[in-house]
């Protein structure tokens, strides 16, 4: 007998030879229905491979991310067997799973094929998958697997079989159709109850362009038709949420060729919302003890071989710029923490000065390949909302818990309401890789992980993710259509201190080293505003509203009365517009409340002769009539609640 540990720590016993599947069944006929795939010791592998030894077990099902994931490698097989059957003689290359879904690269030799052929292997594979085929699975010697793939005449395979060693190599065979794998799969096809090919794209064999371009044929599998519904809405949901198209529709930003790719332009209205976003921000700050400071957009060459930047990306930068006589050499600043670790030189510090905060709405340029743009959200000039915090070893703690506390405040008013910590630490493993002393270190990991659950967080530790220079905080925030984004990092720094030489005067008297923390809670204003803009799809909160009001006049005869209302309104600093198109008046109502417009307030004889205002508030419907006055210390009300000024 063996002893089997299930993830609740509960030990069972069974005969040598027993699978995950048949421990699945001997618990419920219902759970071993949704096996996928079972991790043993640690391990992910098929659910129907014998264990020899006691062992530790999880079965995993569609609820774990391995179990997606194997579900998903598992259905690229069975597509590379449905194009097998209409494209006798294609070879085939790899097929993993991804983010959402899986691919298959395919050379379809002399066959063409494009997105209306999608449909047929689809239809093909739902066949397959009815038969319940079991992914069947053959250690075999490297020369056979050469020879089976010479037959073939697969230069793919056989390129890949190259890199393995001879003992560890497996195929899988399900129906008609047999691969060079590794595994795990899933048990059999019948657990895939709906298919769908997203989408066809070229791609070049081990993703080098001098190597022919195959075709890489997208989808995505589910163990339940509904779930496929319920993804095809999200995914046009987040079509009509993209960022770049709402920012057109609302008038917030534009790219032009002339300036150059990934460049942003920000219109007035774009302009008027950062600003917005940037006050919040400032005002947060100034009350944490920040203090605003301003560098300028390009430094020399010198300051970033002295941080240490141009050696590790210097070659992938935007190249120096030359002064034309004096043989200078500027760089478009990358980062602003060199600037910054120069005002904390400006003067002396002592240890009465710390901590030192410096905010800056500072403008970056990097680099990034015209391939990898996107939008607002991979541009090549950025503005980060960065800000350095200058302090001792032993505040190090507090410092996090504030910068916590500033996020937190972000994420609430913004509506963010589900997101993860994300704590990196070093590799204990090799402690050699880090800068700084290992008491330090392990003091700046102990002052995150307790800072971290002081605050509540839900956190995930991951060991060896740590920059070379320091352990970090990371949030990782779902939005509206469960995306997950990483927002707001802090970062402890020991290496750049080091190398700008910065100090403090100690109560001791004796010089000693500050710590420096990075922190950027948006991460950058353009990134911000494409993840907001598809997290509300545009219909922001009261205070960020481009207009907060539209008054609609019932007749022309009431336009004059509009207008002096919108600017009385003006002096308290609200703003909007009047609707001044001789339409009817459930016409104008209707297409405000489209335009996602927070207050109506329409206006007619009742209104004019009283100086009132009929107001209307979205998704709250009718407030009455209200003197001008009142109706503003209504908005301000609020605004004060959405912003939680007494929170
Ligand atoms: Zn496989
Ligand atoms: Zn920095």
């Amino acid at each position: 007998m063996i002893k089997i540990i299930l993830p609740d720590g509960s030990v069972r016993e069974y005969p040598k030879g027993t699978s995950a599947m048949d421990v699945a069944l001997s618990i419920s006929e219902g759970l071993a229905r949704n096996v996928l795939a079972a991790k043993v010791n640690n391990v992910v592998q098929d659910a129907n491979i014998p264990m020899e030894a006691d062992s530790t077990l999880s079965l995993l099902t569609w609820n774990d991310k391995e179990g997606k994931s194997t579900m998903w490698h598992s259905s690229a097989h069975l597509m590379a067997e449905a194009i097998e059957f209409y494209y006798p003689g294609v070879k085939l290359a790899i097929g993993p799973p991804v983010a959402n879904g899986f691919y298959y690269d395919v050379d379809f030799m002399d066959y063409t094929i494009s997105e209306k052929d999608l449909e047929k292997i689809e239809q093909k594979m739902k066949e397959l998958a009815k038969t319940k085929a079991e992914f069947v699975r053959q250690e075999i010697s490297k020369s056979d697997a050469i020879s089976y793939f010479k037959e073939r005449q697969d230069p793919y395979k056989l390129e890949l079989l190259d890199g393995l060693e001879d003992g560890t190599i497996t195929f899988y065979t399900q129906g008609n159709f047999t691969d060079l794998c590794r595994g795990p799969h899933i048990p059999h096809t019948g657990f895939i109850k709906a298919v769908k090919l997203t989408a066809i794209a070229g791609a070049y064999w081990r993703g080098d362009e001098k190597n022919k371009q195959l075709t890489r044929i997208y989808g995505i599998t589910f163990p339940k038709a509904s779930e496929l519904t319920e993804y095809l809405e999200k995914v046009e949901l987040a079509k009509q949420r993209d960022h770049r198209k709402l920012g057109k529709e609302l008038d917030l930003f534009h790219f032009s060729q002339r300036v150059g790719q990934g460049l942003p332009l920000w219109l007035p209205k774009g302009a008027a919302l950062r600003e917005r976003l940037e006050n919040f921000l400032k005002k947060a700050q100034k009350k944490g003890g920040y203090d605003q400071v301003i560098t300028p957009h390009i430094g020399s060459k010198e300051l970033y071989v002295t941080s240490g930047h141009y050696a590790k990306y210097g070659a992938d930068s935007f190249q120096p710029i030359l002064t034309p006589d004096e043989g200078e050499e500027f760089l478009l600043k990358p980062m602003n923490c060199p600037h910054h670790c120069e005002i904390y030189k400006a003067r002396p510090r002592s240890y009465k000065d710390l901590p030192l905060r410096f905010a800056e709405f500072g403008t970056v340029y990097r680099y990034e390949q015209s391939g990898e743009l996107h939008g607002l959200t991979r541009v090549r000039g950025f503005t980060q909302d960065d800000a350095h915090i200058f302090c001792t070893q032993d505040q190090v703690k507090e410092e996090f818990k504030k910068v916590i506390d500033l996020v937190l405040y972000i994420f609430k008013t913004l509506k963010f309401e589900t997101f993860k910590a994300q704590i990196s630490l070093r590799d204990p493993e090799t402690p050699e890789k880090y800068i700084g002393s290992n008491e330090n270190w392990d003091k700046a990991e102990a002052a995150i992980i307790e800072a971290a659950a002081e605050k509540g967080l839900d956190t995930v530790v991951e060991l060896g993710e740590a920059a070379f220079y320091g352990p970090k905080l990371d949030f990782m925030v779902q939005d509206a259509l469960d995306r997950n984004w990483q927002l707001g990092t802090i970062q402890v720094d020991y290496n750049l201190p080091e190398r700008f030489e910065l100090e403090y005067t100690g109560s001791d008297n004796q010089k000693h080293r500050p710590v420096m923390i990075h922190r950027a809670p948006f991460g950058s204003m353009e990134r911000f505003v494409a993840v907001l803009l598809e997290h509300c799809a545009g219909d922001f909160p009261l205070w960020l509203a481009t207009d907060q009001i539209a008054i609609l006049p019932i007749s022309e005869n009431y336009n004059e009365y509009a207008e002096n209302v919108l600017e009385l309104l003006k002096n308290y600093d609200i703003r909007g517009f009047v609707d001044d198109r001789n339409e009817k008046i459930g016409k104008k109502i209707r297409e405000s409340e489209l335009n996602k417009i927070p207050f109506m307030l329409i206006v007619g004889e009742k209104e004019a002769e009283n100086q009132t205002v009929s107001v209307r508030q979205r998704m709250e419907g009718d407030k009455g009539s209200l003197s001008i006055e009142a109706f503003a210390a209504l908005v301000m009300e609020t605004i004060e609640v959405e912003l939680n000024v007494n929170a």
